[in-house]
């Protein structure tokens, strides 16, 4: 960790008071960037502190990422990777406010109940305080109200047992004895599932088409994703690089891969590594992983490019020791506490299931695990279309882009959204100050971006927040003006560090506005040279069979296009570069080879 505050700009820009809702990762980091440019700003928080869902999730919450790639680039978490506890979690944020000296700018128990966006183009903003109403006046606001804030709910006619949204969850003991139905197979569903499972008296998990799961370990330890979890906390435990699913999913070499081959690879070595510690699971994985795949055009092909992949195994545990029940049937009808499923791909290991089979269970209490929506019923004086993906990196709604701004839109299928948010606040403090300006066609970009965005994750069409880590910080980090600097090959430990480790944010401080390249320099000398690679790693660890074929068929494939790559052709999203011109820059980064291979 650093031991000064990054540089104030020398001149604060007039008159610019920014109100920030929501003192969860996204505000935090809005609140100390846009104060480092000067402007005049304060978080509005309902609750009694910092963490936004951290603060209020369940217990058995985990990151699904690691602590490395949820650190803020200039405030690094110290220490071995680790998928921390939530609480661990808002323990860092309060860290962060404490270093940052961001307390005089927080105010909490206010609850913002309204925001009208006057002629006069000032906010007018309306909250409670302690039961006391108040109205403040800004110039700019920025929400950060979560995108994981307002619940959606499944219907369930004809049901009249309790039902209950994930938001509701915070412990098993909630479903003691209950007869559980949990509707969706998302994170929070794997936990809450996995979670009752012990201590409810019958769990079914009902999804109606299968989701992808995969593992947050590469080589899971022990029978369970818990106490894999649990023991990487213990002093003295060690987690290399290699182990973690996010290393072979967002470092600049995995961007390498063919999709093709990282598609045998995913589903052989879920048959392959994990069966050591715990062949059912993986097993189950991947029935599961094939039964989403074969269900949609290019499945196999593009596997993680298509869906959002769940990163938690824990619910394929609890199932495949029979200790709940996984349907993926497309209807359900609710008759008193009786839900019958039929329409069936998959019941626990079986698949294809007759289409013809219909199962009845018994139900007391169904879960609803179906995520969120957006409510800005009180944003009032502003026409905005709430679909993210129509606002500039899924921030800047067109029409308002020196007025207002949305933090927390951007979910990263692998890596974290604090890092996201950092950057858009990074780039909000740059054009909002004036030292920047937007570029000259980023609406028509922002058009563009959406459709690749839509084709991209096709299967994930009611995920509109996702986005890809690696090309969304790095098309961000175009914007700021701080892309990474590249280590000389001469460098060798760090060169091969660069390229095989997750892009962690303090890569995004290696240069330009707000460098301190000193950060990443400390935290790399804690790891070895090939700790992402390391045995076991990539290369061995994923079964043999596929390994050779990437290695003797494909590579060279991919090595060829490179090469066209390289001489100018686009790239794509990265990955895309052989199948069709229309997969062109996600996230408007046209990535050509050479920006992968030769920076
Ligand atoms: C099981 C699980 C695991 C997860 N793991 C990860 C992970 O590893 N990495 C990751 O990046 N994300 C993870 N997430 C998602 C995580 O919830 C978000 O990353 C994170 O909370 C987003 O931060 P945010 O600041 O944008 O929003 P939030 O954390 O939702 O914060 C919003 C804040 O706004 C406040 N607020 C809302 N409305 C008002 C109002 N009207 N007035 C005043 N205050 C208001 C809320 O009280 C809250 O404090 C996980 C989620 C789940 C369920």
């Amino acid at each position: 960790m650093g031991s000064s505050q990054s540089s104030v700009s020398a001149m604060p820009p007039k008159g610019k008071r920014v109100l920030i809702i929501g003192a969860g990762p996204s505000g935090l980091v809005a609140l100390k960037e846009l104060r480092e440019k000067g402007f005049d700003a304060t978080v509005l928080e309902k609750a009694s502190g910092v963490g936004g869902a951290f603060r209020v999730a369940y217990d058995h919450m985990f990151l699904t990422i690691s602590t490395k790639l949820m650190g803020y680039s200039d405030f690094a978490w110290a220490g071995r990777p680790r998928y921390a506890p939530r609480a661990e979690y808002v323990e860092y944020l309060e860290r962060y406010v404490s270093f940052f000296q961001l307390e005089d700018g927080l105010s909490f128990n206010t609850d913002v109940t309204g925001a009208v966006l006057k002629g006069s183009g000032k906010w007018e903003v309306e909250a409670e305080k302690d039961g006391k109403k108040m109205v403040m006046t800004a110039d700019r606001l920025i929400i950060c109200t979560g995108s994981n804030h307002n619940p959606k709910y499944a219907p369930v006619p004809g049901f009249t047992g309790e039902t209950m949204h994930s938001s509701d969850w915070r412990s098993n003991k909630q479903v003691a004895g209950k007869r559980v139905m949990i509707i969706g197979n998302g994170e929070s569903s794997a936990d809450i599932a996995a979670d009752s499972a012990e201590i409810a008296k019958s769990v079914v998990l009902w999804a109606r088409r299968p989701a992808p799961m995969g593992p947050r370990f590469l080589n899971q330890k022990s029978g369970d994703e818990l106490s894999s979890m649990e023991a990487m906390q213990l002093k003295g435990s060690r987690t290399e690089l290699w182990e973690l699913l996010e290393t072979v999913t967002t470092s600049p070499v995995s961007q390498l891969v063919s999709p093709k081959a990282y598609s045998n690879m995913r589903l052989e070595w879920f048959e392959g590594t994990l069966k050591q510690a715990n062949y059912d699971t993986a097993h189950l994985a991947a029935v599961l992983f094939k039964n989403a795949c074969s269900s949609v055009e290019d499945g196999f092909k593009r596997t993680d490019q298509i869906f959002a992949v769940t990163k938690s195994l824990r619910m394929l545990t609890a199932t495949s020791q029979g200790k709940m029940d996984l349907v993926i049937a497309k209807k359900a009808k609710y008759e008193g506490k009786k839900v019958t499923f039929s329409e069936y791909s998959q019941k626990n290991f079986e698949w294809p299931v007759e289409a013809s089979r219909v199962e009845t269970y018994d139900v007391d209490v169904v879960i609803m695990c179906t995520g969120f929506k957006n409510d800005f019923a009180w944003l009032k004086g502003v026409t905005i279309d709430w679909n993210c993906r129509n606002w500039f990196k899924n921030c800047i709604p067109p029409g308002y882009e020196d007025k207002l701004a949305f933090l927390g839109w951007t979910r990263p299928h692998q890596g974290g959204i604090p890092a996201c948010s950092e950057m858009l606040s990074r780039y909000l403090g740059q054009i909002w100050s004036g030292e920047k300006s937007l570029p000259s066609n980023w609406k028509e970009q922002g058009q563009v971006d959406k459709k690749v965005a839509e084709s991209y994750y096709k299967e994930a069409a009611d995920y509109l927040t996702v986005v890809d880590y690696p090309s969304f910080m790095e098309s961000m980090a175009k914007l700021v003006g701080c892309e990474v600097r590249r280590p000389s090959i001469f460098n060798l430990k760090r060169f091969v560090q660069y390229y095989t480790f997750p892009t962690y944010p303090a890569w995004y401080r290696t240069q330009g506005p707000g460098a301190r390249p000193e950060l990443i320099e400390r935290d790399l000398q804690n790891h070895t040279m090939f700790e992402a690679i390391g045995p076991g790693g990539l290369t061995f660890s994923w079964a043999w069979k596929k390994a050779i074929v990437q290695v003797w068929l494909v590579n060279p494939l991919f090595y060829a296009f490179s090469f066209f790559g390289i001489m100018g052709k686009g790239m794509g999203n990265g990955w895309y570069w052989a199948k069709s011109k229309k997969y062109s820059g996600l996230h408007g980064l046209n990535m050509r080879a050479k920006d992968v291979v030769a920076p």
